[in-house]
């Protein structure tokens, strides 16, 4: 309302257009909203005249007088509802042909199938939606460069091609022009340099950075993705997780949330216990209980093939539970299927009744004693834990979704602490590393590495909200005599690890002040803090599930000339 009376000069995007006749209102949008231009009887016959051809999305400037709407003509919805623009100037800036897919869309109105937002990307972006969440991204950028650069991080630069950094992913490989036959690798993230810094003595380290990793996709995984990467020396695991938390707790700030600190802490082998995975979300309890004991001497037949070696008995004391319907437990049931094993039992409570595909052995002494009170289900499995945690795991966020219990707290951080340092390979059984190679070992441990490294710890600590990780990070290892052990470990011949990680050696040979680092997902962050349900929401240009841009058409075949110049001959 301060503008009313005053002239003025707009340039935006043709957003809607209304001709009521005698008066025709053209919605104005830019990246600040909209805003009405009203083009009435005594506007000049040439606006009149160019504003009833104009077609959606062109870019036009006008000029004119701002007025106060009539009270009946005011927009609540709209910051500049209350008033509007009488044109006495307008010019077409930029023609817009027929978009094929629309920007205004009125309320309830399905967004286009994603493939076409994607294939028309500058349209979708130009949503405010898209505007929205793409404001918020650097807006957060900002805050995390200001948070770490006041804790005394210098921002630097490491190299795009460079050698490969194992993360776990396959590499993206870039041929050499002038080195037939040899290949830069893309980061998978800049773990080696970040270390090489702190050997170099620049003490606290981070960069915004771009990592690329070849992975088959999901669905909140992108090929190319932003890190929020720091490396600090002379720390140990409570000064990096304090860091980490002060970022966190800006970025939440940063939109509008206050987040307490310290974030609760749970060791791996708890958060496997209790939610069958290292990314459990606290925002609910509902906490897997060992029921071995009190199952096993019921004697149900269902249970007792699979009780052997070391196998338990684990289950899920279901508040109101006893409400999720016949086809809610078997969906469950068949996504606990899914994931191998001997499948869901169940049982409910109501009242005097005891039901359930293992119901009739339950008395409601023993249900009792599992935490199943009246109007409760019990939902259990049993195996090994390697297959009834991801059983455990899957029915819980089922269940969670199903009875969307009120949870009980909002902005559920936490830390994973005390990860293994190796898992075993699914297939092979043998160690590979559970983070990257250079996480060091649990000082209370070191001495099992080479006897039992299985049961090996690591100073290896993930970020944890509502059930996403949104990082990690290690201290790492400085001593070149234990990283040459864990290279080992990991079935690397000495020649091998020279070749792969000799500039790492040598710097750890160097004088290498101790050191650890944390890396933020950044893009997970943005989705976070956006509400999208997709990372794709939160990326100016990103790829498909198939890992192409459909935007601007990559991959693509390159031209002879050019693959004959980098030594290359693509078999078909
Ligand atoms: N380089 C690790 C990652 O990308 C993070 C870290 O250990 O600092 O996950």
């Amino acid at each position: 309302m301060q503008h009313v009376g005053q002239r003025v000069r707009l340039g935006g995007w043709v957003h809607r257009r209304r001709d009521l006749g005698g008066i025709l209102f053209i919605d104005l949008r830019d990246r600040a909203g909209l805003v009405q231009v009203a083009i009435g009887p005594g506007a000049p016959d040439e606006v009149r005249r160019v504003a009833a051809g104009l077609g959606s999305e062109t870019v036009i400037e006008i000029e004119g007088d701002v007025t106060a709407r009539p009270a009946s003509m005011k927009n609540p919805e709209l910051a500049t509802g209350d008033v509007e623009v009488q044109a006495t100037r307008l010019a077409v800036l930029g023609a817009a042909v027929t978009p094929p897919i629309p920007v205004a869309r009125g309320k309830g109105e399905e967004l286009p199938a994603e493939e076409l937002r994607l294939k028309y990307r500058h349209l979708d972006l130009r949503r405010p939606e898209m505007q929205g969440n793409l404001l918020l991204r650097h807006r957060l950028l900002q805050r995390a460069r200001r948070t770490l650069a006041d804790l005394e991080f210098l921002e630097i630069e490491t190299p795009i091609l460079t050698k490969p950094t194992p993360e776990g992913a396959r590499d993206y490989l870039v041929p050499s022009r002038v080195h037939p036959g040899e290949f830069y690798a893309l980061p998978q993230s800049p773990q080696i340099y970040k270390q090489l810094l702190m050997v170099a003595g620049f003490d606290r380290y981070f960069q915004i950075a771009r990592c690329f990793r070849d992975e088959d996709l999901r669905n909140d995984r992108q090929p190319e993705f932003t890190q929020i990467d720091l490396e600090a020396s002379f720390v140990g695991v409570e000064d990096v997780i304090g860091y980490v938390e002060q970022v966190l707790v800006a970025l939440w700030d940063e939109a509008g949330h206050t987040v307490a600190r310290p974030f609760p802490r749970l060791t791996w082998r708890d958060a496997m216990e209790r939610y069958g995975t290292d990314k459990p979300d606290l925002r609910f309890g509902l906490v897997i209980g060992d029921w071995t004991a009190q199952v096993k001497a019921l004697g149900v037949p269902f249970f007792q093939p699979a009780l052997k070696d070391g196998a338990r008995i684990r289950g899920l004391a279901v508040k109101g539970g006893a409400a999720l319907s016949r086809k809610d437990v078997d969906q469950l049931a068949d996504a606990a299927k899914q994931l191998g094993g001997a499948g869901l039992a169940w049982v409910k409570r109501q009242g005097e009744q005891i039901s359930g595909s293992v119901g009739k052995h339950f008395t409601p002494e023993v249900l009792g004693a599992l935490g199943v009170a009246d109007g409760d289900a019990a939902l259990m499995t049993v195996g090994p834990d390697r297959v009834t945690s991801p059983v455990l795991d899957r029915v819980r966020q089922e269940v969670i979704r199903r009875l969307a219990p009120a949870p009980h707290a909002a902005h559920a951080f936490c830390w994973v602490v005390d990860f293994p340092l190796f898992e075993p390979d699914p297939e092979t059984g043998r160690p590979v590393f559970a983070h990257h190679p250079f996480t060091a070992p649990h000082p209370d441990d070191v001495a099992r590495l080479d006897t039992d490294p299985f049961a090996c710890r690591a100073l290896h600590y993930d970020a944890v909200y509502d059930g996403n990780e949104l990082g990690s990070g290690s201290i790492r290892i400085t001593d070149p005599a234990v990283q040459r052990r864990v290279f080992a470990h990991l079935g690397m011949t000495p020649g091998e690890v020279e070749a792969r990680f000799g500039f790492l050696l040598s710097g750890l040979q160097a004088g290498a002040p101790p050191h650890g680092g944390f890396a933020i997902g950044f893009d997970r962050v943005v989705m976070a803090l956006a509400g999208a349900d997709s990372m794709r929401d939160v990326i100016a240009f990103p790829k498909t599930t198939a890992a192409r841009a459909l935007f601007e058409g990559a991959p693509s075949p390159a031209n002879p000339a050019d693959l004959a110049a980098l030594h290359i001959e693509v078999k078909r």
